[in-house]
């Protein structure tokens, strides 16, 4: 089903995280569009900080694919014409919300700021109303707002209310590493997160992570380093230690610096080597508390990013086939190292365009979005397993049997 041009077509945001929120503005500034924003939080408050990608702001192709890792990946997955498409969907960003990806790209921030700055956006004088409804939907919650026509999008993240939903069933059993309904899921390693912040400006080369950690020989901390986007002359430092699954079932999913010493004295001690070096070098100290989480680091796909399929079956089996349902955000794929936001924020940033064209039908929507899903995830796995490959290698470099064991080359 195709609506009149002059109806406003309902859409159903679920989930107020970034990319709900990212979606919800674009949507906002959009003619054709009433928007309802469902969030379970009454307040945000998670204060970790996050690091957004430049290639958000870019807005030439030549700016899009700027990127030492992953420039080369990006011409052999996507059309030029796709690229010149993105872009022009980022270029028609207001002007608020352009000005806050630009300063949120300048160094971490954190994560309840982005989601508050987006947020007041959307709750700004002289933008089109959008209405949010507080409350924890459930399937069936679901089931009962939508109408045939209506667009919903699962912005719920990682444990996405629809993502099982999507799939057409087969009674199939399944192993890893499809383990879950509609989802692909590959652990990369398990890693301790250990972030604090050092008092002085300071880059980190892949000579600096070598040197300062030549004499951690068991485990190595390979930080990424950033200035704050409040103050350049702070450091946030957020290192990733490879840890074993017994490490990881003994240790706490967050504890502090003394914790990990006490409980964990070889993790330890590589973090510490490191960041005396580092205040060595710079003549700066650490600022409060080493904070510790330990998390999986997965990398995972929604094998269906939409409906689409299930459009496909008879009237009337599934109560989603009447609607254009989408994943988008950590709903649809999820990543480490930093990128899942700006992944989120891109496919959310393409979505807004699909859905604002207005010569595309529902299923031509549905299609494209799930071609860009798919096209983003292999982007994404590439640029995820370099890096894991890089890391692994890294780790071996003093061991030369231990490298070669890591390396195949035909
Ligand atoms: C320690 C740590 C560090 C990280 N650092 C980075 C980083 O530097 N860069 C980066 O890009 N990413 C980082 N990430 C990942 C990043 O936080 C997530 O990718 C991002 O939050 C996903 O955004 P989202 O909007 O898709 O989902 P979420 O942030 O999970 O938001 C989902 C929203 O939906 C709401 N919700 C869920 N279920 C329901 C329901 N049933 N009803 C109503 N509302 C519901 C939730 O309350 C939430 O507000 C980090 C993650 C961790 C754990």
């Amino acid at each position: 089903m195709t609506p009149a041009s002059t109806e406003r077509r309902l859409v159903h945001i679920l989930g107020a995280g970034p990319v709900g929120l990212i979606l919800t503005a674009m949507l906002q500034s959009m003619p054709g569009f009433s928007i309802r924003l469902y969030e379970k939080r009454a307040t945000y408050t998670r204060k970790r900080m996050v690091k957004l990608a430049p290639y958000l702001i870019a807005d030439s192709v030549e700016a899009y694919h700027d990127d030492r890792i992953d420039g080369e990946n990006i011409d052999a997955v996507f059309d030029r014409w796709e690229l010149e498409q993105s872009m022009a969907f980022r270029r028609s960003v207001a002007t608020p919300l352009r000005q806050l990806l630009e300063a949120w790209t300048t160094g971490f921030t954190p994560l309840n700021e982005i989601e508050q700055g987006l947020s007041d956006l959307i709750d700004a004088p002289g933008v089109s109303p959008v209405e949010r409804v507080q409350m924890a939907l459930s399937m069936k919650d679901v089931t009962t707002l939508l109408s045939p026509g209506d667009i919903l999008v699962d912005c719920t993240g990682r444990n996405s209310l629809l993502r099982d939903h999507l799939e057409v069933p087969t009674g199939e059993v399944r192993e890893a590493p499809f383990e879950e309904p509609n989802m692909l899921n590959l652990r990369l390693e398990y890693a301790a997160v250990i972030t604090f912040l050092h008092g002085r400006p300071y880059e980190c080369n892949e000579y600096c992570k070598y040197y300062k950690n030549v004499e951690n020989t068991q485990y190595k901390f390979i930080p990424s380093v950033d200035r704050t986007m409040h103050d350049a002359d702070i450091s946030h430092v957020t290192g990733i230690v490879n840890i074993s699954a017994a490490d990881f079932e003994a240790m706490p999913p967050q504890c502090d610096g003394d914790f990990l010493r006490a409980n964990f004295p070889g993790v330890a001690e590589a973090m510490d080597r490191f960041i005396d070096k580092v205040c060595e070098e710079t003549g700066g100290g650490t600022i409060g508390d080493l904070e510790v989480i330990r998390i999986p680091l997965n990398l995972y796909r929604a094998l269906n990013a939409t409906n689409r399929r299930l459009r496909r079956q008879p009237e009337g089996a599934h109560p989603l086939a009447s609607s254009s349902v989408l994943l988008a955000g950590d709903s649809a794929i999820g990543s480490p190292y930093f990128q899942s936001i700006s992944l989120g924020f891109e496919c959310a940033m393409f979505l807004a365009g699909l859905l604002a064209d207005p010569t595309l039908g529902e299923d031509e929507t549905l299609e494209r979005y799930e071609n860009l899903v798919y096209k983003q995830w292999l982007r994404v796995y590439m640029r995820s397993k370099l890096i894991k490959h890089n890391k692994d290698l890294f780790e071996s470099l003093d061991d030369t049997f231990g490298l070669l064991d890591k390396l195949h080359i035909y």
